[in-house]
């Protein structure tokens, strides 16, 4: 997963009606602007000097560049470290950003500062490890390969011991999913925000595990593919572990508030006077801003489905949203 990810990552721009999949700082610059807003209110209340933007995965830029124009209205302008691997994306988040630096992981930023730390759809592309129930127990799923078909299989050796007491128990054929890459890099973060000061908002599509449920899924051209299928050429994510990510981040003596819906969070930051305001700025397009402040708080569309942490130092405020 991880290979095909980086593969199909440095490849091309995946966002976009003609690419395979849009996330909502394409659908609205208020997505952006909440953000940026956000971490900003809390910096403020920090009474910090110093502040460091730092975004992992930015795909265009355009969610760091409409969170940094926000940031500028209120007379933050903070340096700015994307971690991103591919180098087509980092060519399209020099145009929306020309002022950024470029990392491949937390190691490369300053180690002074505090961090201002987005990620937005980041920690689904990490690799999934699944384990699946079989009739001799637990087992690591792997995948074979015979000549250019790949196919999920139970691996031979047993798992039972690594499976949470209340899952073990669980039918035959049931899957559950981890991501030790995820939790190594919401280790990493946290050790760093809880050193530096700082807070992370953290959204993606996820669920509070572990739980039962394969979520590993292909996506293509906006439709859903087969994960075994086309290798590097299709988006492969998996829905993102909050519970876990929390644990990990207070492992590190971070503070973690929620998760709560992108709904809730978008709507706690004012998504509707933002909406009101652009709407008179340009009444023509008043109609267009309705629909994509729903796409993005509505249940039926990403209001629900998607979810909010946010990570802090300890002693930081609480963060606007989540009082
Ligand atoms: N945050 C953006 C893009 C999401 S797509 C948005 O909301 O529009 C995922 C992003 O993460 C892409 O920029 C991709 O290149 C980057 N990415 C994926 N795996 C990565 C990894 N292991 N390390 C760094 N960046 C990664």
């Amino acid at each position: 997963m991880g290979a095909a990810n980086a593969h199909y990552y440095a490849t091309r721009d995946p966002l976009g009606a003609r690419g395979d999949f849009t996330t909502a700082p394409e659908v609205s610059q208020m997505f952006g602007e909440l953000i940026g807003l956000a971490l900003t209110d809390l910096w403020h209340r920090a009474d910090r000097p110093d502040a460091r933007y730092v975004e992992f995965g930015p795909g265009r830029g355009t969610l760091a560049a409409d969170a940094l124009r926000a940031m500028g209205t209120v007379g933050l302008d903070p340096s700015v470290h994307f971690i991103e691997t591919s180098p087509t994306l980092r060519e399209k988040q020099a145009e929306a950003v020309p002022d950024a630096e470029w990392n491949v992981d937390l190691v490369g930023v300053p180690e002074d500062g505090a961090l201002l730390v987005v990620a937005n759809e980041f920690f689904d592309a990490l690799p999934i490890r699944q384990l699946v129930k079989t009739g001799d127990g637990w087992r690591e799923r792997l995948v074979a390969c015979q000549d250019t078909l790949f196919l999920p299989i139970a691996g031979d050796r047993g798992f039972d011991q690594v499976i949470p007491p209340h899952l073990r128990d669980a039918p035959i054929g049931s899957i559950l999913e981890t991501s030790p890459a995820a939790v190594a890099v919401m280790r990493a973060l946290a050790k760093r925000i809880v050193a530096q000061g700082g807070a992370a908002i953290i959204v993606d599509y996820g669920y509070e595990g572990p739980a039962i449920g394969d979520t590993l899924q292909a996506v293509r051209g906006h439709e859903y593919a087969n994960p075994f299928e086309n290798p590097g050429e299709q988006d492969l994510t998996a829905h993102v572990d909050f519970a876990t990510l929390a644990e990990a981040a207070r492992a590190e003596d971070a503070v973690v508030y929620g998760p709560v819906t992108q709904g809730e969070l978008l709507v706690a930051l004012g998504i509707d006077a933002r909406t009101d305001a652009l709407s008179a700025a340009a009444p023509e397009r008043a109609d267009m801003m309705r629909a994509d402040r729903d796409r993005l708080v509505g249940a039926q569309a990403m209001g629900e489905l998607f979810k909010a942490i946010v990570v802090t130092a300890p002693g930081w405020p609480v963060p606007a949203g989540f009082a």
